[in-house]
């Protein structure tokens, strides 16, 4: 009861910023709208998404130098390596509407270009961030710094990147390539981050947003805390992060096998696999949120599908809104309506929704009508094998993932991060 009161103020808080953020910004009130509509249609069961589609993540290339051993891009993909061709890439993101790309009211209309690659190799790098912001886009990259090169660095302050998360996995060679392999050099990413931050000071630019992020695991743990404080005071470093371990679709052995050694040692990694499980109990939220986009035009349900397993539409023969609501995804929304997740893709993932969390966080209206039962999506579990004591309301398990937890700085709510 307590608890409830205390979080009053700042839900009232939330509210009455959302509320003016509303009245003077017409692109919020339009990702508002968008982003009920896309609510309203999960949370009423219905195959055709009232919405429009968010592009969660956009590949530009498939090539990497690194052989990560928690990326299931190292154990078996297989499909082709290649770039994205910049004639493709400006058509996509012509489609795309700033809107669309907005979480929350106030938020942030964000280009995530990153999937299975390193973006700091793709071809057309400079041309594709200057494309985003011509259309009134934000971009964010994920990029290991030991593969940036002085021509890049300059290339990312040219353009004015907006966010860019500098994976840091090891404080040392032994252990930033017993993780990343080879290529992933300690003391070269260091130089490259340092020059990159020291450059944005020089030049007095906020932008890139520079984020360092450590993805927790048994071979680094021993530089945990020292990850988090070396890189504390210096010029031009945003923050850093220590992240959640992933497992992606949970089809992968090795990567499996890491989490549950990390999960003996780090409660905080358990309690974050316990919450996707509790998330998993509901039909995942994806397909009516976002699709994702590889570098050969394939659309993708979201971030998991490495090997293209589940391929929607193909942006070289179909626009982004016939893919939104064509046969395909409505053949994988009703089946996850039905309780069923047992396509290639699917049948293993423990992280549903997890990035983007369930509806009923921003928008009241939806989980308003939820809360008195005319939802239907909530009342159905697809994961068998869960026990049912550890069941929690949609609200409970909304939110969370991918922006709330990189950046700290940023964010109302933090998760601590037990060490
Ligand atoms: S169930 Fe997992 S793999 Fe399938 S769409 Fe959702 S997050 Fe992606």
């Amino acid at each position: 009861m307590q608890g409830k009161i205390d979080t009053l103020p700042r839900r009232w808080r939330r509210f009455s910023e959302s509320a003016r953020v509303l009245l003077r910004d017409p692109l919020a009130r339009e990702a508002w709208w968008n982003n009920f509509l896309k609510e309203l249609s999960y949370t009423h069961a219905q195959v055709r998404s009232l919405g429009r589609p968010q592009v969660f993540e956009i590949e530009t290339t498939n090539r990497c130098p690194f052989a990560c051993v928690m990326c299931p891009r190292t154990y078996a993909m297989t499909r082709p390596v290649g770039d994205m061709d910049i004639g493709l890439f400006r058509e996509l993101i012509d489609q795309m509407h700033p809107a669309w790309q907005m979480d929350k009211p106030g938020g942030r209309p964000l280009v995530r270009l990153l999937h299975y690659g390193e973006p700091f190799v793709y071809r057309h790098f400079a041309e594709s961030i200057q494309h985003c912001h011509r259309r009134g886009f934000q971009v964010l990259l994920s990029s290991n710094p030991a593969v940036w090169t002085e021509h890049r660095i300059q290339q990312a302050l040219d353009t004015g990147v907006d966010e860019i998360m500098a994976m840091v996995d090891g404080m040392d060679d032994e252990t930033s390539t017993a993780i990343r392999g080879s290529a992933a050099g300690y003391a070269r990413a260091e130089a490259n981050i340092r020059r990159l931050a020291e450059l944005k000071v020089k030049r007095g630019s906020r932008s890139p947003y520079l984020v360092l992020a450590m993805i927790k695991q048994p071979r680094n743990a021993h530089q945990w805390e020292l990850f988090t404080h070396y890189w504390k005071g210096i010029e031009g470093i945003d923050g850093t992060y220590l992240a959640h371990y992933s497992v992606f679709d949970g089809s992968i052995r090795d990567i499996n096998r890491i989490n549950d050694t990390l999960m003996k040692r780090d409660s905080s990694q358990a309690e974050q696999y316990a919450r996707q499980l509790r998330l998993s109990r509901f039909p995942c939220y994806y397909p009516w949120h976002s699709v994702a986009v590889t570098w050969s035009g394939e659309v993708v349900p979201c971030c998991r599908d490495y090997n293209c397993t589940l391929v929607l539409g193909d942006l070289n023969r179909q626009s982004l809104h016939q893919i939104w609501n064509g046969s395909l995804i409505r053949h994988l929304r009703r089946a996850f309506i039905r309780g069923r997740r047992d396509n290639n893709l699917c049948r293993h993932c423990v992280e549903a929704s997890l990035e983007i969390g369930l509806p009923g966080r921003h928008y009241a209206p939806a989980s308003f009508l939820r809360r008195r039962g005319y939802g239907k999506m909530h009342q159905m579990g697809s994961s068998p094998g869960i026990d049912e004591r550890s069941w929690s309301t949609p609200q409970n398990l909304s939110g969370g993932g991918y922006k709330r937890q990189a950046i700290p700085a940023r964010q109302e709510e933090e998760e601590p991060v037990a060490v």
